[in-house]
């Protein structure tokens, strides 16, 4: 294993509602994959945000908590190079996240978007526990738990992500002594705890769902998850609406079908889905179902090796390895979470003493 010590971090994660999707792939989890000898990673299983929105399930949040880490591992991330976290088992995020806290105004939280479109999208209306906000506030402790450079996400986490930097530049001018008008990339050197970090948005910022109009969710039922077989693929894309009513052998529009959409996200033959776009913008007597059955090929392609490697997952016993992974992965970012936390207290003059953690 090579040394990690030495590689810039990664953080990110997924919130335990659901299994995970094609948005979640080509918006962070292809980066996951590929960065993963690059930079010393750490994805958090944010299971203790899944209970802002299903405290009263809590069998569920366990069950898609393991499920998860299936996917993550059937798409290609290795425990041995990357570390699996699990946020109710370091303790250091909740502490950050009162002091954090502190550093935001009320009102600046309860403004920010992404959260205002999660109330609308899931029906939160106004009934919504208080934990609920305070998740993006915890958000910014995940983040900062590990000092990351970079955090790759989808597009909605925009607005998270921006939070937590500006907790960060807080953090570093008050408790560190760094200049207000530091550049962000400086402020590590000038003698901040945090660096600011950057957000690296997937090849689709915003992947949509099946129904054509939202974002593929996992909360929506508008999604085809990395676990699907190939039937159930099919099954979805066929019941896709082409988002116009087209009569045969009439120009189409590729711009506004989200098939083509799926068409540019998972086609790897670009000669081939060129044609495709030529012939459907011409209404070259080429129908929808032409353009699925093209769509559902590439899914599957991606899929069926990820497919393959869950097998391994899936027995008896499987659960129990996949529960293995988490506690050594834990254990690990334990290790580092704990130094931020010793960290931020001394910068905040409440260095009273050390301790330590252990884990059974
Ligand atoms: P929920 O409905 O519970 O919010 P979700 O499907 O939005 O679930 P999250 O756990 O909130 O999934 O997001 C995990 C990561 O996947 C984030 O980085 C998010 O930006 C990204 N992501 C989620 N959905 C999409 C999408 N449709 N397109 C691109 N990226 C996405
Ligand atoms: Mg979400």
């Amino acid at each position: 294993m090579t040394d990690r010590s030495s590689k810039p971090r990664i953080l990110t994660g997924d919130t335990p509602t659901g299994r995970l999707h094609l948005g979640h792939w080509v918006g962070s989890v292809e980066n996951r994959v590929r960065l993963q000898d690059e930079y010393d990673c750490y994805f958090l299983l944010a299971n203790m945000h899944a209970f802002t929105t299903r405290a009263e399930q809590p069998a569920d949040i366990r069950r898609d908590t393991i499920e998860i880490v299936k996917d993550w591992l059937s798409a290609g991330i290795d425990p041995e190079r990357a570390t699996i976290v699990l946020q109710t088992e370091v303790p250091a995020i909740a502490e950050l996240s009162w002091y954090f806290a502190m550093l935001l105004p009320f009102n600046r939280v309860m403004r920010n978007p992404t959260l205002k479109t999660e109330i609308d999208a899931k029906g939160l209306g106004d009934t919504y526990s208080f934990g609920f906000p305070l998740y993006a506030v915890g958000q910014c402790a995940d983040i900062l738990a590990f000092r990351p450079e970079l955090v790759p996400v989808g597009e909605d986490q925009a607005a998270h992500l921006e939070m937590c930097r500006e907790v960060a530049r807080r953090f570093d001018v008050l408790y560190c002594g760094v200049d207000s008008h530091a550049e962000d990339d400086d402020f590590v050197d000038k003698g901040g705890l945090f660096p600011v970090p950057k957000m690296l948005i997937g090849r689709v910022a915003r992947l949509v769902g099946t129904d054509g109009s939202n974002k593929m969710s996992k909360s929506l039922d508008n999604a085809i998850f990395l676990s699907d077989t190939a039937k159930q693929v099919k099954k979805k894309i066929g019941k896709m609406y082409p988002g116009q009513s087209r009569e045969p052998d009439e120009p189409g529009n590729v711009e506004i079908n989200p098939i083509f959409e799926y068409a540019d996200a998972f086609m790897k033959d670009t000669a081939g889905l060129d044609e495709l776009k030529d012939r459907y913008r011409r209404g070259d007597n080429l129908g929808d179902g032409h353009v699925k059955a093209a769509v559902i090929d590439a899914i599957n392609e991606l899929l069926e090796p990820m497919r393959e490697r869950r097998a391994e997952f899936e027995g008896p016993g499987g659960d129990d390895a996949v529960i293995d992974i988490i506690r050594q992965g834990t254990a690990r970012a334990n290790a580092v979470a704990e130094e931020t936390l010793a960290l931020a207290k001394e910068a905040m003059s409440l260095d009273f003493g050390r301790r330590d953690l252990s884990w059974r």
